[in-house]
């Protein structure tokens, strides 16, 4: 059984740490590799490393830097295809899905080779008679991801080749239920010859979080996963002094007026929904029909519902995967079963349906629910499944106020052929990504990956402009110059 490494200085090193964790492919239930637990000596002979490497790296020009992520992009375009394979057996995702993650990853580096620009400065000439003032922005130190299971390739590259353009040292913390995809990427990334110790690649769970956010070289810290670890690492991160963006869990509503398309509506929903077995943290989950939507919409939803195939993510057939882990599928399972003990109605069962070849995978099939009540589970709790929760409501105003009622605000969607409906959602709904006609409201790099309420803690978000800014301190200078003392030549 193949024993992952940590990259550390430039080199794969073994792990201080005793224990070691299985990964299994969720769809066939093979145990394909074990990740080291990880512990505090890992983390920190790491962050020891990036602070040494940040010293030379911080003085390399801003061009020269980011001439590492232009061959960086190359690497991931093309080796796309070994990539997404990987990743659906560590996280049960289809090829397609994992496929689109690398083009996600890919977008992010292209948006941090506009460093150059996106970190200049700004200058005023003569703010008094003979004296200009300007600020620059320079690089904190060391900063550290903690990526969640759900999207091994994309997330890490929502932070570090911003960190890494603007002139920080880096340490990666893959999710130890999906630790290969990343090692096979930073085996990759060898090629590049970054100075040593520039990018670090750190396996392990609590522990090595917990390492990460006392460490003192440690400087930034970015944190993507549920709504209960995030508040803890942001707590923890800012009591140690550090910055912190967390990104926390969903529950994401999409709310369906009378006048929307009813097939591009409800197939989006099915995609939305269902997609990557409902373990993404913009898929809608509960779709509120309004009004006469109901009559028109239900039968169909449930219908392009029933039509997704599930199957293993590497079949050709397959259109949904996996669920990560056995607890897992028996965790939506149990917040299934409360929700029909507290009178909700199944319209579509997708429990103890097996999948052919692949009976060991962790595998539920797609689920629809209606009149969840307000006190189960389901009504309150991020499933993360493939479960639709159908909710009726009368009025456009009536589906805002539930949806403002909600503690996350990852996402929100509505979908409807009037422009007023539309302008009265994006400007009264509080959640960070909004979708007009779109199942998946996913920012593009160039976009920040807002959230709010209980799905983000922080100020500054992942991508764009807002990474250079997490990524970077201003620094202001005043400068006075008087003529008489030039020297004359
Ligand atoms: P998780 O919170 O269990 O784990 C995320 C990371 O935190 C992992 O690297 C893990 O090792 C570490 N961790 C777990 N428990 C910890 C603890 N007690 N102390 C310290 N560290 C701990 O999340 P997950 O199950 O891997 O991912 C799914 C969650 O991520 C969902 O809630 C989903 O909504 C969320 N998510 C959010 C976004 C977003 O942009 N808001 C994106 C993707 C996923």
């Amino acid at each position: 059984m193949r024993r992952l490494k940590n990259y550390i200085n430039g080199e794969w090193i073994d792990s201080k740490t005793e224990v070691f964790l299985d990964v299994e492919n969720p769809g066939t239930g093979e145990i394909i590799s074990q990740v080291p637990q990880g512990c505090k000596e890992d983390l920190d002979l790491a962050a020891a490393k990036a602070a040494e490497a940040f010293d030379e790296w911080r003085n390399f020009p801003a061009e020269k830097r980011i001439q590492y992520l232009f061959k960086m992009k190359t690497i991931l375009e093309n080796n796309a295809d070994e990539i997404a394979s990987i990743c659906t057996m560590e996280s049960g995702k289809t090829f397609a899905e994992s496929k689109a993650e690398v083009v996600r990853a890919v977008e992010n580096i292209e948006v941090a080779c506009g460093i150059p620009t996106m970190m200049q400065g700004e200058f005023s000439e003569d703010i008094s008679s003979g004296i200009d003032e300007f600020v620059i922005r320079q690089p904190l130190g060391v900063g550290a991801c903690i990526a969640p299971f759900n999207f091994p390739v994309m997330i890490s590259f929502w932070f570090f080749p911003y960190a890494l353009a603007c002139g920080n040292a880096y340490i990666v913390k893959p999710s130890e239920k999906v630790p290969g995809t990343m090692t096979r990427i930073f085996e990759l990334f060898e090629e590049l010859n970054l100075p040593n110790g520039v990018l670090n690649l750190v396996h392990g769970a609590k522990e090595t979080v917990d390492a990460i956010l006392t460490n003192s070289e440690i400087k930034a810290v970015s944190f993507v996963g549920s709504t209960k670890v995030a508040k803890y690492i942001y707590s923890k991160g800012t009591e140690n002094g550090k910055r912190v963006q967390a990104q926390g869990g969903a529950k994401n509503p999409l709310v369906v007026m009378p006048d929307a398309d009813i097939e591009t509506t409800t197939r989006i929903i099915a995609d939305s929904v269902y997609g990557c077995a409902g373990q993404r943290c913009l898929a809608a989950s509960t779709i509120i029909l309004v009004g006469d939507a109901k009559e028109k919409f239900k039968d169909k939803i449930i219908d392009d519902a029933k039509s997704k195939t599930t199957c293993y993510g590497l079949d050709k057939s397959s259109q949904m995967g996996a669920i990560i882990t056995k607890e897992s599928k028996i965790r939506i399972e149990k917040i299934i079963e409360d929700a029909e003990s507290k009178g909700a109605k199944v319209l579509l069962d997708g429990r103890n349906k097996n999948v052919k070849t692949f009976e060991k995978g962790n595998y539920l099939l797609p689920t629809v629910i209606e009149n969840v009540s307000e006190n189960s589970e389901a009504a309150e709790k991020e499933i993360f499944g493939p479960v639709m929760n159908l909710k009726y409501v009368d009025t456009l105003d009536d589906a805002i106020k539930f949806i403002n009622t909600g503690r996350y605000g990852n996402a929100a969607c509505i979908f409807t052929t009037s422009g007023s409906a539309a302008r009265k959602f994006r400007h009264e709904v509080l959640a960070g990504n909004i979708g007009v006609n779109i199942g998946v409201p996913a920012p593009m790099a160039f976009f920040p990956f807002s959230g709010w309420k209980e799905s983000f803690f922080g100020d500054l978000h992942g991508q764009s402009k807002h990474a250079v800014e997490f990524f970077t301190q201003t620094k202001v200078v005043i400068e006075r110059w008087h003529e008489e003392w030039t020297r004359k030549f």
